[in-house]
């Protein structure tokens, strides 16, 4: 134990039980700490009060089309990595409502939705999932609209982050420079070894709780475990995805064969887009009651798999799945970059192991690449 208070910057080694203490502190601070909880045979996020709650001991192995979760019997809770579920569904919720109309006198009145948003904290934010939040962040909050339920959770946001050291066969991170360790952003960022965490600071409010928590300053052993871990992390990704030139390719391949190819395979389930931590698409649905007087109107998460999502004017847009999957590839590679800035994908890895064709981005881009060249 030390006398010396953390500072933002400094690395301090917490041991695992103080975290149950920190997760208290972040309640009794108002915080919804929501993180991983093994439940059906996959990792979830979900409501976490101490550290048994976590995902203990478990390790995963995800394939295209394949996940996998494994007892190590190790007293460590972060080996895994995410399942299906992102963090969007708590900034970005699945179904929200907009608002209420009544009809009063003969005249509509709409109530708009003011109720108070809830704050959360994130507990094992991976470094993917917060480039993928900041990704949101410009789709969200532009500087010529803002959504108001977003940014209300985002405000109040605080950010447990972790370092990946157990990547999967499908993360592509380090080509996409988002991992798989944490660069900023967050308000904590833990790296686990096997009998403490490494907890760096990243804001003043992360400083001010682990001041409450008793912890050492990390020994040169410690921090060379640490640092070993990562590097053997980021080594044993070796899923790449090539992104020199890629909204080029993207536009200069809209007439290729491959997509074809590619639609005889794909299912549209939209299972890609729904795992997919930065898809935004949503579609508002009005909802009245049978006596006509009162209707809610509500945005629900949609994709660009639907067939309906892109019927518009008596017609349909993209009529075929081969159409579908060129829009979501080429928005994810290319237009979003024109759009936001940034493109739309982080490397997570998601829409492979969820893919039930085992369609893979990684292997559609080279064969892309090849066909442009020849
Ligand atoms: S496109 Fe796939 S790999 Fe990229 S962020 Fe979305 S789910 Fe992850
Ligand atoms: S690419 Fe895969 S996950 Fe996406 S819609 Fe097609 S079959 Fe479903």
């Amino acid at each position: 134990m030390t006398d010396q208070q953390p500072s933002i910057g400094s690395t301090v080694a917490l041991a695992k039980p103080e975290l149950d203490g920190l997760l208290a502190d972040l309640r009794r601070g108002g915080f919804r700490t929501v993180g991983p909880r093994a439940r059906d045979e996959g990792i979830v996020y979900a409501e976490i009060e101490s550290l048994a709650d976590l995902p203990r001991g478990i390790q995963t192995a995800q394939k295209p089309a394949s996940y996998r979760m494994t007892q190590t019997g190790q007293n460590r809770c972060f080996d895994f990595i995410p399942g299906s579920q992102s963090w969007k569904q708590f900034l970005f919720p699945p179904r929200t409502e907009l608002f209420t109309a009544r009809k009063e006198s003969g005249k509509w009145k709409l109530d708009e939705n003011i109720e108070e948003q809830p704050r959360y904290a994130f507990i094992g934010v991976r470094a993917c999932e917060l480039a993928a939040i900041e990704i949101q962040d410009r789709v969200f909050m532009r500087p010529d609209f803002t959504d108001p339920v977003y940014r209300a959770r985002r405000a109040g946001l605080f950010i447990l982050a972790v370092n990946c050291t157990h990547p999967n066969d499908t993360c592509f991170c380090t080509s996409m420079g988002t991992g798989p360790a944490h660069k900023a952003g967050y308000d904590l960022c833990l790296t686990e070894l096997d009998e403490v965490f490494l907890v760096q600071v990243g804001s003043e409010l992360g400083r001010s709780l682990l001041a409450k928590r008793t912890f050492d300053l990390p020994s040169a052993f410690v921090q060379k475990n640490a640092a070993d871990a990562l590097e053997s992390a980021a080594r044993s990704i070796t899923r790449t995805l090539d992104t020199d030139g890629l909204p080029e390719l993207l536009m200069d391949s809209l007439e290729s064969g491959r997509w074809a190819e590619i639609g005889k395979r794909c299912l549209s389930c939209a299972n890609c887009t729904l795992v997919c931590p930065t898809c935004f698409c949503w579609d508002a649905t009005d909802l009245p009651d049978l006596t006509g007087k009162t209707a809610r109107r509500e945005r629900v998460w949609d994709s660009c798999f639907n067939l309906q999502y892109s019927y518009m004017a008596g017609g349909n847009t993209r009529p075929t799945i081969r159409s579908r999957y060129r829009q979501w590839l080429t928005h994810k590679l290319s237009t979003w970059k024109d759009q936001f800035g940034v493109p739309g994908c982080v490397g997570c890895g998601r829409c492979i192991t969820w893919c039930p064709a085992s369609i893979d981005l990684t292997e559609e881009i080279p064969a892309l690449r090849a066909e442009v060249k020849k």
